[in-house]
């Protein structure tokens, strides 16, 4: 197998472990080379240690919540894809009730078609409209990765915040998506191809041997 370098673009410090704490642990488990950007670099408390737990590595910008430009933003991406050189990118999906989701969502999407990279969104329960998935990773052996991950975190947060958003969202999101596609736990993602070669629906292929 080779190993792959793959970077999850993150607008807040618990984002990544909501959308995917599972998949990165897999990832890691896996010897693939996990990055993980914080954009905001308030309420980070503990995210050096959750990404620790995943075998990611961390990386945060100084924006605040709410106060992300984006055309800086845009230039400091595109600094880590450089020095990075990742292949696979993950980030928000792309239509999110959250001005700071959304726009990390576009300059991720963006520079990493530029750079010809795979590209994968993933979800936030509370604030990605009309979530739509056609890749899903069975987490079931790493759920308690997941939750030990953002407990790490939880100082971070406003306690409403952290027992009615956040946590939910870390307990209840996989069992659902779970029972979707009939594992216990799951994250789910959607695929949205490469620049190069391109072909957006290449992870719809049917596999006729295996069905
Ligand atoms: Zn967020």
């Amino acid at each position: 197998m080779i190993l792959k370098k793959i970077l999850v673009v993150s607008a807040h410090s618990d984002d990544s472990v909501i959308g995917m704490g599972g998949t990165i642990k897999r990832f890691t488990l896996n010897g693939h080379e996990v990055h993980v950007i914080s954009v905001c670099g308030d309420r980070i408390v503990g995210f050096e240690d959750a990404m620790k737990l995943l075998g990611a590595k961390p990386m945060y910008f100084q924006y605040s919540y709410g106060k992300i430009n984006q055309h800086q933003l845009s230039e400091d991406l595109r600094k880590v894809f450089q020095e990075l050189d990742p292949q696979i990118v993950f980030t928000h999906w792309d239509k999110e009730i959250l001005y700071d989701h959304q726009i990390v969502s576009e300059q991720t999407v963006r520079l990493a078609r530029t750079f010809e990279k795979q590209i994968y969104l993933f979800e936030i329960p509370a604030s990605s409209i009309d979530f739509d998935f056609d890749v899903a990773v069975d987490i079931t052996q790493f759920f308690e990765f997941r939750k030990k991950a953002i407990e790490l975190m939880k100082d971070a947060f406003e306690e409403k915040v952290y027992l009615k958003e956040i946590l939910p969202s870390i307990v209840y999101a996989p069992g659902f998506r779970g029972i979707q596609v009939g594992c216990e736990f799951a994250e789910v993602f959607k695929y949205c191809g490469s620049r190069f070669p391109l072909a957006p629906y290449r992870k719809k292929l049917l596999d006729i041997a295996s069905i």
